[in-house]
Order: C-alpha cells, then sequence, then structure tokens
C-alpha cells in the first residue's frame, strides 16, 4: 500500500480528529457511526481510515497495518507504545484519571492507617504505578467497563478511571478523591512509515499540528 492509512476509533476521537485531518484536506466519505464499512475512503484518494477499538489503534499502528493513529494517552501507558512515535499531543477527548470512592468512605484514614485497599480498574498499570509511589498497598482487579458499580456491589474499595464531568460518578454517589493524571489523545506514527513514507506524512502532520497550535 503506497498511499495512508489512519486508524482511528469511533466517536469522541473521531469527531474531534475531524477538524485536525481536514486542515490535511482529509475528509472522510462515509461517517463511521452509520456505516458499517471499517475501511472508509476519503477526499483525498492516497488517504484511508481504518476504523478500530480506541484500546487497538498502537496495535495497528505499531506492525504497520495503519500508518497513523489518534490514542488516548491512557490507551498508550496501559497497553504500551513500543516502535510508536508520538509527534503531537492533539489536546483532544481530554479528561482526567482519578481515584474515586464511595461517598462515605474515610479514603484518607484507610491509607494513613496503611489498610490493604482493593482498587478495581481497566487501568491497572496506571493504578500500579500510582498508588506504588505513593507507598500505598493495593490488590488491584482487572475490569473491562462499568467501573463505578465495583465500589456499590463490594468488589472493591475504590477505582481508578476516567473523569471528565463527573456526572456519572455523582450519579452512582462516588467522589473523586485523588487525580492520577491529565488525559489527552496523541498522534501515533509508525516509525518505518515515517522514513519511508516521509514525503507524503510531512505535510500531513504539519497541517495537523499548526491546527493544535491554534
Ligand atoms: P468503549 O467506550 O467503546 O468501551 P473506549 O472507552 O476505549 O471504548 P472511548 O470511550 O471512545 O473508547 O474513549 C476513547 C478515549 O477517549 C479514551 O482512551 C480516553 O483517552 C478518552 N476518554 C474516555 N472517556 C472520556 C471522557 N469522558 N471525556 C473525554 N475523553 C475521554
Ligand atoms: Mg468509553
Amino acid at each position: 500500500m503506497n498511499g495512508i492509512t489512519i486508524a482511528l476509533s469511533k466517536g469522541r476521537i473521531f469527531e474531534e480528529t475531524l477538524p485536525l485531518l481536514a486542515a490535511a484536506g482529509i475528509e472522510p466519505l462515509e461517517n463511521p457511526d452509520t456505516s458499517r464499512k471499517l475501511i472508509i475512503p476519503t477526499t483525498r484518494e492516497d488517504v484511508r481510515l481504518v476504523i478500530v477499538r480506541a484500546t487497538d489503534a498502537p496495535t495497528y499502528v505499531q506492525y504497520g497495518a495503519a500508518d497513523l493513529g489518534v490514542a488516548g494517552k491512557d490507551v498508550l501507558l496501559e497497553h504500551g507504545s513500543d516502535g510508536l512515535y508520538q509527534p503531537i499531543d492533539l489536546k483532544i477527548a481530554k479528561c482526567r484519571m482519578m481515584v474515586a470512592i464511595p461517598a462515605g468512605f474515610d479514603y484518607a484514614n484507610a491509607v494513613r492507617q496503611g489498610a490493604r485497599l482493593r482498587v478495581a480498574s481497566k487501568y491497572v498499570n496506571i493504578a500500579r504505578e500510582h498508588f506504588a509511589a505513593k507507598g500505598v498497598h493495593v490488590d488491584l482487579i482487572k475490569l473491562y467497563g462499568s467501573m463505578e458499580l465495583a465500589p456499590l456491589a463490594g468488589l472493591a474499595d475504590a477505582i481508578v478511571d476516567l473523569v471528565s464531568t463527573g456526572s456519572t460518578l455523582k450519579a452512582n454517589d462516588l467522589v473523586a478523591v485523588e487525580h492520577v493524571m491529565d488525559i489527552s489523545s496523541r498522534l501515533i506514527v509508525n516509525q518505518a512509515a515515517l522514513k519511508l513514507k516521509r514525503e507524503t506524512l510531512e505535510p500531513i502532520l504539519a497541517a495537523i499540528a499548526t491546527v493544535v497550535e491554534r
């Protein structure tokens, strides 16, 4: 494939990447939210989009099945980013990784007393590092979604999850007690493609960088 393949996930990353791609003259010819197609042509004959699960974007780019992609910092830290260039923080899909607990649980006291906390998360690697750095002992429980349920159902004392408005936490009587890190999405680039397709890729990266800086 001589052209450029870009891996994007549906939903907020797709929506927020659109204006950045438009700056490089790239506009999808179909909407992935309504189309069942997983390969979407664009207004540029040499550029196509592949629609992937958010957590799979780095994998497609690592193996060179896509030249470019967009992935959250959470995904890159949790699943690894070996062999990927991350030249641009796109400043899209912004949220915060937080520790949250049921309202009424005395987290500070539990930590002070050196209690072993049960923490449920989709982001066990990020959670492990966070608590290790603070010297807090935790048992981590891996979940794949609906983290808010874990403390309510008695599975865990706390969760580590992404928070944007906080309304999901609030609706489930949870409160955020610690900020783990700020999250945004990055442009990821296959290293070999950057060399082999430099002439095509560089203007795309430059156009995107210009919009991001505005
Ligand atoms: P799915 O929701 O299909 O299970 P996912 O959670 O991996 O998959 P998205 O919800 O589209 O996919 O999230 C994609 C990325 O957007 C995440 O990796 C994260 O960086 C960011 N993100 C997640 N939740 C929010 C949010 N509430 N507000 C802003 N950005 C978010
Ligand atoms: Mg999601």
